[in-house]
Order: structure tokens, then C-alpha cells, then sequence
């Protein structure tokens, strides 16, 4: 992603104008162009803002195309980092040179010019040059553009390929002219970065305008207070910058980016900190403390015990939502680990306090199936849970939602209808939302702040099937405390898994048959509704349902089920495996979510490498529901390695935590970070799978950080606060609360 599609705006949105001071007494014209008011200012040292005009040597085009790809200010530009580095070495006399090597050569210019060449469209551009200890020939192919730019008497540093035999000559890589404005070797000595670039703003004239900042970078002002340095021991940010563009050894770049990345994840932490405490202070939720009339008895009702997980987690919901402070909590739990009883558990907590509940689900079939669940462990104590979706008819609709309004309905199941239609509760005092990651931050917002009584915020539990790494969490949701209940609960048995190779196809099927005879149903998985037309060997749906129905198993009842289906066909497909009236159901992903059917055993995922392991964790946890040991059995050839060594990790743990572990190591966290509700939505510098003890570190001394100075309001902080807001810019008075 382009550094310009980030939330950020340092550069143009500063009001808070601090003394400008440039570094380095050889940029008299910058200081002067500095001084007006144009630009506001980045507070602390006003430089950071700078436009990039200021910087000697970059003129309007070079400005303009900066812009083009995000950058727009000095700190735009000290901040975007080299993506790797090329390693040359030191300048070298030319009397040293040997053949076949690549060097680096300090020389002067004796003479230049094109050789004429029988290949058409080739041209060859020739140079005398020397030092002191002798003379060679530097050649350069098609750059005839250099006789406009090379004089003889100039001096000139050349990175290239070295032959002695037939010739003397140096076949040019890299070259530059001295005494040109940038710092002599910036092309071709040492360390060299290697910026990423566009078309239009090459690496090279990144590499120069990075140089003309020198100074500028030396003197970056310090954003983390000393207390925080010593406890992390990482450079300051000063000598981070210098290290990561101009590196005088390998390891310089690496501690730099750590430091860069910690700073990274020690603002966003803040940030997300403060989201939460703002909310915690500044909003009141009904305290719901529990009296145990009602939570009582459901519990004494319950078929089986709780697990030490599922208590502990009970209890922390328990004292949240006795609190006056919104709840925000996400509960996490792999499918099949109980979350349910823990959210029946907080919805008769609520009722017993005299509130409402309301538990938000993406789908009309998982509002169902929770309604019969909550039904069932709610009605010991007498409440009976209404259902709101899209398919209940409008009056008895309209009929439920009055009984919502003045109370008589107490806990309340339901799709976006509920957010949609015209809903009121009397007294809102807790919401559930299920697989949360399905909704938007708005909708879940919105039914929170329907509350009624007098409060303004209905305590929030958000559940999610997806485990996350802690790592991500923290990131993705720092602004929530997270419970996860680990392991299942007992009873419940890992899912056989194997990886079946194309020639053990009919094997397999024979396996799956021999369980069909038994009694048990199966499910088969197919990446797509139907097949696509570039030909792609993908398994659709439609088509593998018929085939299997007329082959492999046409002994057997097939059902088929897909998106792409009308609803109500779907949901007959579904009912009717859910019933026992097939024994196969070949689906896509529709069944990922909603569907329980404890006498399914086995299932069998095609293609399975189209799938992320996430999903596919996912997906096998639908079998071996019913006490029955369940099988999953996938099939892929994988065209890529990362997909190969995702389906080993399904092979070998069963642990959706650790799963998530390995995808965030395989795939990175990109396509997680787009969960977050609050704050940037990408890292620049950090990366979550490798640093991992860096956001641990950056979560406690954030901690720290806030209970020392809560607003950040310490001069030691200010820079601070100020990069924190700058994160967070629609919410801009958090650290004011
Ligand atoms: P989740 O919502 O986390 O996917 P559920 O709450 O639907 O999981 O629970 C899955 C199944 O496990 C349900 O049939 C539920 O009755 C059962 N269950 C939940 N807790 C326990 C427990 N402590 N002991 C035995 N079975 C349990
Ligand atoms: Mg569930």
C-alpha cells in the first residue's frame, strides 16, 4: 500500500505552531522559507512538517511526484523506509582492481562518447578515466543521455562489473558526479538503500532527496520520553533514522526498525487505551448486579457442569456488567467450546437486574438455532426468548418489537432487522453480539446506544469462532478486554484430520461410504457454487453434487447446498440434512457458519488449499459434534508452498489458537487489521509475527505510561500525546476525558 493511503495528515493539519529550527547552518535559504506561516507545523520541532521544497535540491517535479505516492513532508519522506539495501563495499584504487569483480572506483573523467555499434538500437557510451593510481575505460550501454550530463574534468564514483582482459574496462551499474549536491557514495558505496518506488519518483532520486534531509534526520525529535528509553534500550529515534538510511553495518537497520516498530506499537496501544477508558468514563451503562434469582436457576437447570473455562470467564462478564462502565469484551471461543451457555448465563444476569437483552447474529439460520438454544437454558427461569429477522411477518413483527418496548419481552434474538426496524427497548441493559466481525462498528454501535432507562450505553459482548493470536487481539482489539475459553468442552474429541492425495480418492470415498452405512452423514466442501470459466480445476458445488449422486455415491441421498441458492431452497437443503433426510450434503462455506448437526461425522473439503486456515479450522469443527469421533478429509494439490504448509499445520493441531499462530506467520496480519474499529488501519513499521515481544512490551509500558500521567499531559509526553492523536484522529479529545 502506498504510504499516502494511510489515515495519516501530519503534514497540512497542524495548528499547534512550535519554534522552527532547521539543523545544519548550510540550509540559510530553507531557514528563511521555513519561517512563514504557510505550513503549520508539527508540534516540537516544526522541520517534521516541512514541505518538501525546503530540502536543497528538489525542485516542483521531484515535489510533485513524491506527493504522488504519500509524501509530502519531510517526516513523510524520513519515514519511508528502504525495503532492503544493496551491500557494496569502499571505493577502491583503480591499480587494485582484479578481473572478473564487481568494485567501486573514485575517478576523474578524461573523456566520453558514444561508439558506434553495427547492432541497431544499441548504443555505447564510452569513458576515459583515472586516479591516482591509473587508468580504465568505464562503459555504459544505451544511457547516451550521460554525454549531456559527464564532463571531461569531472569527478565521479562508479559501481560495476570489472574485466582486465581483452580490455581494462568497468561495465557501469551505478554512478554519480561529485560535488552535484548529494553526499559522495549515496549510489554507490557501502550500505546502499533501496527505496520502494514508482515510476515516476525513481529509487535513485529517493535515495538523493533522503540524503538532502540528512541533517534534518539527525536531528528528529524525540517522541518517547527518557523513562520509556531506558526501559527498552533501543536508539533513540534520531539515530534510528540515521541507521535505517544511511547504515554503516547490517545489524544497524535491523535494531532501528525495532525501535521504529516499538514506537509504532506503543502509540497505537495508547490510542486504543484511551478509546476504551473514554468509553469506560464517559458513558453509563446500567450496573447489572447479579442477585443469582435468575442465573440461579438456569444454572441449576444446566445438563452439564461448566468447565473451569467457561467459569472463569462467567465471572469476569459477572463483575463487568455489575459495573456502571460499559462492558466491552470480546469473548472468544472455537466453535464447539460453549460460548453460548456463557452468553444465556449474562443474559439472565441482565434480566435479573431488571433489564433487557438482545443478542445480534449475522444470519436468519444462526438466529434460529440460538433462539431454540437460549430457549432452552432460559426457560427454567421462566423467560422466553422473541425472535426479530427479516422473515417473521410483519404484524406478529410488530407485535413482538411493542413487546420489546415495554419490556415484557426480555431477551431478544435477532439479525439486522433489529437494528433496521424501528426497535425501542425499555430497559437495554445488555447486547451479545455473535461473530461480530460480520457486522460494522456503526451497527453495533447503534443497538448499544438504543438502551433506554436512563442509561447511554448497553453493556457489549462480542463473540467471535475466529481465534485470533493474542498478538493481533491486542492490536486488532486493544480497545476491548478479551477472555478466550481454550479447549472444548468435555466430551468433545479433536477432529481426525488427513491430507488425501488425488490417487487415494476412491479410498476415501469408501470411508466416507462405510460411516453413511453406519447411520452418520458427511458433508463435502467445494470452493465454488459452479465452475468458472477460466478452467480452473476447482470443484464447484452443482457440479460435484451431481457427480458424486450419480457415482461415488449413488446409493446414497444427496442434498446440495450454496449461496448462490434462493434462501428458502437453501434452508430446505439444510433442515433436510439437519433432519436425517440426506445423508451427503455437498455445500460451500454456507455451512462454515449455523449449522449443527450432531450426527455428522465426517467431512471432506476439496481444494482445501483455496481456503484459509482459519476457515478450515473452522469448517472440520461442524463434525464429530454428536459424541461420535469426527473425520476431516481434505483434498488439494497445492500450486504454492504456503498453501502446503497451512494444510500440514491443520494436519497437526486441532488448537485453533495455535492455527491462528501459524497464519498470522504464514500470511502476515494484513487481512486481520481491517477488524480493528478505531485507529490507523495498517502498521507501518511493525510486524506483528516478528514482533511480537516488542507489542507485549509496548501493551504494559503503555499501561504504565497512562496511569502515571493519564492525559498524556506531562511535558516529557507531549510528543507523545500529540503522535497519539495524530493515530487517532477522530477521536481527538481521548486523552481529555
Ligand atoms: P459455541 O457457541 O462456542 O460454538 P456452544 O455454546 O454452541 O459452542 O456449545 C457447543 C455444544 O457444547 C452445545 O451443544 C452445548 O450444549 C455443549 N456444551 C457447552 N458447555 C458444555 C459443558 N460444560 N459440558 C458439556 N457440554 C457443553
Ligand atoms: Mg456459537
Amino acid at each position: 500500500m502506498a504510504p499516502g493511503a494511510t489515515t495519516r495528515a501530519r503534514c497540512h493539519n497542524r495548528t499547534q505552531v512550535a519554534s522552527v529550527s532547521v539543523p545544519g547552518g548550510a540550509f540559510g535559504r530553507e531557514r528563511a522559507s521555513l519561517g512563514h506561516g504557510a505550513h503549520a507545523q508539527r508540534p516540537g520541532p516544526g522541520w517534521w512538517a516541512a514541505d518538501l521544497s525546503h530540502l536543497p535540491g528538489v525542485g516542483p517535479a521531484s515535489v510533485r511526484r513524491a506527493a504522488a505516492i504519500g509524501l509530502r513532508c519531510v517526516g513523510d519522506l524520513v519515514e519511508h523506509l528502504p525495503s532492503r539495501y544493496l551491500a557494496y563495499d569502499t571505493a577502491r584504487p583503480i591499480a587494485g582492481l582484479a578481473d572478473g569483480e564487481e568494485a567501486t572506483i573514485r575517478v576523474v573523467l578524461d573523456s566520453i562518447a558514444v561508439v558506434p555499434t553495427r547492432r541497431r538500437g544499441l548504443r555505447i557510451v564510452r569513458a576515459r578515466v583515472h586516479d591516482d593510481s591509473g587508468t580504465i575505460t568505464a562503459v555504459w550501454f544505451n544511457q547516451a543521455y550521460l554525454l549531456d550530463l559527464l564532463q571531461p574534468g569531472d569527478e565521479v564514483m562508479l559501481r560495476g562489473q570489472v574485466s582486465l582482459r581483452p580490455q581494462r574496462q568497468v561495465t557501469v551499474k551505478a554512478h554519480e558526479v561529485l560535488g552535484a549536491g548529494a553526499s559522495a557514495g549515496v549510489h554507490t558505496e557501502g550500505l546502499v538503500p533501496v527505496y520502494p518506488a514508482t515510476e515516476g519518483l525513481p529509487a535513485r532520486r529517493l535515495r538523493e532527496m533522503v540524503d538532502a534531509a540528512r541533517p534534518w534526520v539527525r536531528a528528529a525529535p524525540e517522541v518517547l520520553p527518557a523513562w520509556i528509553r531506558d526501559r527498552v534500550s533501543l536508539p533513540s529515534r534520531a539515530d534510528a533514522l540515521v541507521a535505517v538510511h544511511f547504515p554503516r553495518s547490517a545489524r544497524e537497520p535491523r535494531t532501528a526498525r525495532r525501535r521504529l516498530a516499538f514506537e509504532e506499537l506503543l502509540i497505537l496501544q495508547l490510542g486504543l487505551i484511551a478509546v476504551r477508558r473514554h468509553e469506560e468514563v464517559a458513558r453509563r451503562a446500567l450496573p447489572l448486579g447479579p442477585t443469582g434469582e435468575v442465573t440461579g436457576r438456569v444454572r441449576d437447570a444446566l445438563p452439564f457442569v461448566l468447565t473451569a473455562e467457561q467459569e472463569r470467564v462467567s465471572r469476569q462478564i459477572a463483575r463487568d456488567l455489575a459495573r456502571e462502565r460499559p462492558m466491552r469484551r470480546l469473548l472468544q471461543g472455537e466453535v464447539g467450546a460453549g460460548k453460548t451457555v456463557v452468553a444465556a448465563l449474562a443474559c439472565a444476569q441482565a434480566v435479573e437486574a431488571g433489564a433487557q437483552a438482545a443478542i445480534l447474529v449475522p444470519t436468519e439460520t444462526l438466529a434460529e438455532q440460538h433462539l431454540r438454544t437460549l430457549d432452552a437454558l432460559l426457560a427454567p427461569a421462566g423467560i422466553v426468548p422473541v425472535l426479530i429477522t427479516g422473515n417473521v411477518p410483519r404484524a406478529e413483527r410488530d407485535r413482538r418489537e411493542m413487546a420489546v418496548a415495554t419490556g415484557t419481552a426480555a431477551v431478544v434474538v435477532g439479525t439486522q432487522a433489529l437494528l433496521v426496524g424501528g426497535v425501542r427497548f425499555r430497559r437495554l441493559g445488555l447486547v451479545v453480539v455473535d461473530e461480530q466481525h460480520r457486522f460494522g462498528v456503526e451497527q453495533r454501535q447503534a443497538l448499544a446506544e438504543r438502551v433506554g432507562g436512563g442509561a447511554d450505553a448497553a453493556h457489549l459482548l462480542y463473540m467471535t469462532a475466529t481465534p485470533i493470536p493474542r498478538t493481533l487481539a491486542l492490536t486488532a482489539y486493544g480497545d476491548l478486554r478479551v477472555s478466550a475459553i481454550r479447549g472444548r468442552p468435555p466430551g468433545r474429541r479433536d477432529v481426525a484430520t488427513r491430507w488425501v492425495r488425488e490417487d487415494r480418492r476412491e479410498e476415501a470415498y469408501e470411508e466416507v461410504r462405510a460411516e453413511l452405512r453406519r447411520g452418520r452423514q458427511a458433508y463435502v466442501i467445494c470452493p465454488m457454487v459452479v465452475g468458472d470459466e477460466a478452467g480452473t480445476a476447482a470443484r464447484s458445488a452443482v457440479e460435484e453434487a451431481r457427480r458424486l449422486a450419480d457415482g461415488p455415491f449413488r446409493d446414497f441421498r444427496v442434498g446440495l447446498a450454496h449461496g448462490a441458492q434462493r434462501p428458502d431452497e437453501r434452508r430446505g437443503a439444510m433442515a433436510a440434512f439437519a433432519g436425517g433426510d440426506t445423508d451427503l450434503l455437498v455445500a460451500t462455506t454456507v455451512v462454515e457458519v449455523g449449522i449443527d448437526v450432531p450426527n455428522a461425522t465426517v467431512m471432506v473439503i476439496e481444494d482445501a488449499d483455496r481456503f484459509g486456515l482459519a476457515q478450515l479450522h473452522q469448517l472440520r469443527g461442524r463434525v464429530g459434534r454428536g459424541g461420535h469421533p469426527g473425520t476431516c478429509l481434505v483434498f488439494a494439490e497445492p500450486a504454492a508452498e504456503e498453501g502446503g504448509r497451512r494444510l500440514e499445520a491443520l494436519v497437526q493441531t486441532n488448537d485453533g489458537f495455535r492455527l491462528a499462530d501459524i497464519d498470522l506467520d504464514i500470511r502476515g496480519e494484513g487481512s486481520i487489521m481491517g477488524l480493528r474499529q478505531s485507529g490507523p488501519t495498517d502498521l507501518r513499521f511493525a510486524r506483528l509475527s516478528r514482533d511480537r515481544r516488542s507489542l507485549a512490551q509496548a501493551r504494559r509500558i503503555a499501561k504504565v505510561a497512562l496511569a502515571r500521567d493519564p492525559r498524556l499531559e506531562q511535558p516529557e509526553h507531549v510528543l507523545l500525546a500529540a503522535a497519539v492523536r495524530e493515530a487517532f484522529p477522530d477521536m481527538p479529545r481521548l486523552l481529555d476525558a
